[in-house]
């Protein structure tokens, strides 16, 4: 699924400007499906409504959506050839009465662009007087398949296939740096979501040097390091920032070992010119690069233990420097 889209959605909710009525088209069944359940999450994890942000993915609320047990959600496919009229008119039968599990209802009407005639003049009376908390989205592949009236009611997403220049072109589009983009996509996981929530340039550029500056002290063996944790690097190593740092750090780590090893600059020229720069300044051995890469995992490790975020790089740090 695409993560922008996803996180669009989460600020929307944040905001409390979530639509009533949208519809996603594209070619990808599961991106819809997957966004849907994104939705849904952000809506009902205890987490996401309390502290705002995206779904935790991981508490009962999650869980039960992920595993299509949401009492609260109601998807309609078209039986035979069509979906037809008393499909919708049991479906807005169902949207009138009271939820079970959450304060809101969710209607999926997929492949709504097999509705007949009546279906969607059915299915426009509700349009033009939504009920307050029921929310419904349509899934169609192409928009002007539908009705114009029922098109003009809904609020159009599109989910393209998103590979990763398109995940870098949307986050640019957003008002990233370029090499930022390129740099939080390469952190994978939750990255791109959580730094579209809260990006500054000039504080992922901080971020960035001090990491940039912590590495080469790394690379090095330099105790320096060590001072530098306690002065500089505590104040960005809170929550997911630690985690984040320490992908960051394999990300450039590995990108050294393949100019190293290969002279070949990595593929997606991520910080190339540092790591250009730095191997070019520092007479460095593959074997060290090797043991920072093993250093890296065993604190990625330990974080995910919940070691405290200053004592993994601190552990880290001792590993290194002898
Ligand atoms: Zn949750």
């Amino acid at each position: 699924m695409s993560q922008v889209e996803s996180q669009h959605f989460v600020q929307l909710i944040d905001q409390g400007q979530l639509a009533h009525a949208y519809l996603f088209t594209g070619p990808n069944q599961q991106a819809k499906h997957d966004l849907v359940q994104a939705i849904l999450q952000k809506l009902v994890c205890p987490t996401a409504q309390d502290q705002g942000g995206p779904a935790c993915g991981h508490c009962q609320s999650c869980q039960r959506i992920e595993a299509d047990q949401f009492a609260d959600v109601y998807y309609l496919q078209p039986d035979g050839q069509n979906l037809k009229v008393d499909q919708i008119r049991s479906l807005k039968e169902w949207l009138t009465k009271s939820p079970l599990e959450a304060d809101f209802k969710m209607a999926v009407i997929e492949q709504a662009d097999t509705m007949n005639a009546s279906a969607a003049n059915a299915l426009l009376t509700f349009l033009e007087e939504p009920t307050a908390d029921v929310y419904l989205i349509l899934f169609a592949q192409e928009a002007d398949r539908l009705l114009a009236t029922i098109r003009s009611r809904v609020q159009t997403i599109h989910l393209a296939q998103v590979d990763s220049q398109d995940q870098i072109q949307a986050m640019v589009d957003q008002g990233f740096d370029q090499g930022h983009a390129q740099i939080i996509q390469a952190l994978g996981g939750d990255a791109v979501q959580r730094w579209t929530l809260r990006y500054q340039v000039a504080e992922f550029d901080t971020w960035i040097k001090l990491l940039n500056q912590f590495y080469r002290l790394l690379v090095g063996g330099n105790p320096q390091a060590f001072v530098m944790i306690q002065s500089q690097l505590k104040a960005f190593l809170s929550g997911a920032d630690a985690l984040d740092a320490l992908d960051y750090l394999a990300v450039i780590n590995h990108a050294a070992v393949v100019q190293l090893t290969t002279g070949a600059q990595s593929d997606q020229v991520i910080q190339s010119y540092f790591i250009y720069e730095l191997l070019q300044k520092q007479t460095c051995q593959l074997s060290t690069l090797l043991a920072i890469q093993e250093a890296i995992l065993l604190a990625k490790q330990r974080l995910a233990a919940n070691v405290s975020p200053q004592l993994v790089f601190e552990g880290l740090v001792v590993s290194l420097v002898k």
